[in-house]
């Protein structure tokens, strides 16, 4: 039996400073609780923007992307490009890699669709650009 008359726990009173997660600011800091990374509230709105950035910045590029595809088979359908090549698709401005789920045209056919534009992929079949407003 440990019966240890005073409970001295407090003498372990070291110091807990931490660095504030901010890559900015890193000051050290004492935090009131365990889940406390920021020094300040300026800091944590900070940290989340810095946090949420790459995201926002990729979802964007993605969006950019996404309205050059259809710019793109906008472009080649006018011209009459119906069945563009992959090399005139990526000369139009086309990223392959950017897409929607596979949706079904009214036909039955798989396609990438972009606004008003979609992109038939087929196997063993050329590209087809198809204009599915009504
Ligand atoms: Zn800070």
């Amino acid at each position: 039996m440990d019966a240890s008359p005073n409970n001295n726990s407090k003498e372990i009173q070291k110091s807990t400073k931490i660095k504030c997660a901010l890559s900015t600011c890193a000051t050290d800091f004492e935090p009131t609780n365990s889940k406390k990374r920021y020094c300040c509230d300026a800091c944590r709105f900070r940290g989340y923007k810095e946090r949420h950035a790459p995201k926002l910045k990729f979802l964007k590029s993605w969006q950019d992307q996404f309205k050059l595809n259809a710019a793109g088979l906008k472009k080649l359908f006018d011209l009459g490009e119906e069945h563009p090549t992959q090399k005139e698709l990526i000369i139009a401005g086309f990223d392959f890699s950017v897409r929607d789920q596979q949706r079904k045209t009214s036909d039955g056919r798989k396609a990438f669709i972009y606004f008003d534009y979609a992109l038939i992929i087929e196997e063993n079949k050329p590209y087809q650009i198809y204009h599915h407003k009504p």
